[in-house]
């Protein structure tokens, strides 16, 4: 007898192994290295943005009726996820995560320390 695998209880999220106010660090790119925390993420292009990660210099143009000036503003661009690896809080390592399976539903594991995320 198969196990009739119930899609809704798939939230498209969980694909996501970044979160919001997660730390990560950035394993390649011209920003490798550097440490920051998640601000946003956008699942639907596999990104996020970062903390002071991948800084864009965005040339805007003088807009008077919005009350933009004009000039160059700098704001972080969103990252590939594929480019970050989560930091685990408990052990303060890059960690791989791997999900578990709980009441409360699904939630990531740090595959070092073993520690369960709270979010
Ligand atoms: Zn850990």
């Amino acid at each position: 007898m198969y196990k009739t695998t119930k899609l809704k209880d798939t939230p498209t999220t969980s694909k996501v192994h970044v979160k919001k106010n997660d730390e990560v660090l950035v394993i390649s790119g011209k920003d490798r290295g550097k440490r920051g925390k998640v601000l946003r993420v956008i699942p639907t292009k596999s990104a996020a943005v970062v903390e002071r990660v991948n800084f864009i210099k965005k040339h805007t143009k003088a807009n008077p009726q919005r009350n933009i000036k004009g000039g160059i503003l700098e704001r972080e661009a969103p990252i590939k996820l594929s480019n970050l690896q989560v930091i685990c809080p408990s052990c303060s390592e890059p960690a791989r995560l791997g999900r578990k399976a709980t009441e409360k539903g699904s939630v990531r594991v740090c595959r070092k320390c073993k520690t369960e995320f709270s979010n």
